[in-house]
């Protein structure tokens, strides 16, 4: 049997991701080409050669805090080669934004290549991301492999179909990023969404577990960095309706969404109605963790916890003196 090549768009050619890498799924392998009608000019025209006040203002926020999550967590050492996951979404773009804006302040040198997987839905805007990236100058490469007929196949109809073609899209994503040589990978996850993990685990898991800002993968074959770790959604949505990113929408296969997950979202955003900065507050506790005011055996030694014998002496002997100094 032949083995099964992912093609890809966008340069050179890479050398092609092994069957391992791709695990079992079924690859679709059509290189396209881009058409006439999939010109650039097509785009929203992008509003960044003289960028309004509050536009400014807003994207100075968003470099100020992706510029501390990365130093803060190390995400970006110098000759780092970091494949930029691009869905198309909101916080893919915006992530894509500043990382770009990074290699030019950085005083570190870096590279980053966009890379999207086209994973077969119906109706997915192909021409859209190619345009869009090579309108940026940004290197990027485009992964085909139809997931979505395995996802439609595998589970049961009206299901959520979410967590396989997440986990079909991180083992694609990721084995691409070893086979090609990226040492990092940057995802678009933001403080929402650690915080919603946070909640998703905490009621439906029984473990106190977020998404980490930088991680090593179960494999340690990848270090995943989240530079928008300390980003707030709201600002997002702020930052990518005014700079008008072609979106495209996640929900194309028409799955149900995760209705856990959009409880705890709706959670969120009336608490944070209803008290502003909760999430904030919620999210510097993520950042604070006391093991010993906890209940984790493995984190902290409760076990040997006793009465430290030489300061309870001395602690004795001093009440014991004040006591006789007053009674004199
Ligand atoms: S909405 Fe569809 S494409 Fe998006 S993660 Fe869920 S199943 Fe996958």
């Amino acid at each position: 049997m032949s083995e099964p090549v992912i093609f890809y768009r966008g340069g050179a050619p890479l050398t092609p991701v092994t069957t391992e890498a791709v695990e079992t799924t079924e690859l679709v392998g059509v290189e396209r080409k881009l058409s006439q009608k999939n010109a650039p000019e097509e785009l929203p025209k992008r509003q960044d050669a003289q960028p309004p006040r509050v536009l400014r203002k807003i994207e100075k926020r968003l470099r100020r805090l992706c510029g501390k999550a990365v130093v803060d967590y190390n995400m970006i050492e110098d000759g780092d080669r970091i494949m930029v996951c691009l869905s198309g979404g909101k916080d893919s773009y915006t992530m894509l934004e500043l990382l770009r804006h990074l290699q030019v302040v950085a005083p570190v040198k870096f590279s980053i290549c966009a890379v999207n997987l086209d994973q077969k839905q119906p109706g997915f805007p192909e021409h859209v991301l190619p345009a869009y990236l090579e309108k940026l100058g940004v290197e990027y490469r485009i992964i085909e492999r139809d997931t979505y007929s395995v996802v439609k196949r595998v589970i049961p109809e009206g299901a959520t179909t979410c967590g396989l073609c997440s986990r079909l899209r991180r083992g694609t994503l990721y084995g691409f990023a070893e086979e090609h040589g990226f040492n990092k990978i940057a995802l678009g996850h933001h403080r929402d969404d650690m915080v919603e993990t946070l909640f998703l685990n905490l009621f439906h898991g029984g473990k106190l577990q977020s998404m980490p800002p930088k991680l090593k993968s179960d494999d340690g074959r990848n270090v995943i960095i989240r530079p928008l770790a300390y980003v707030p959604e709201t600002l997002i949505e702020d930052y990518a309706e005014r700079k008008q990113f072609p979106i495209i929408p996640c929900d194309l296969c028409g799955s149900q969404p995760n209705l856990q997950r959009a409880t705890i979202k709706a959670m969120l955003r009336q608490w944070e109605r209803d008290n502003p900065g909760r999430t904030e507050s919620i999210f510097s506790a993520i950042c604070d963790v006391r093991p010993s005011q906890l209940a984790d055996r493995s984190l902290f030694d409760f076990a040997s916890l006793a009465v430290d014998v030489a300061s309870s002496e001395a602690a004795l002997c001093e009440t014991s003196e004040k006591t006789s100094e007053k009674t004199l």
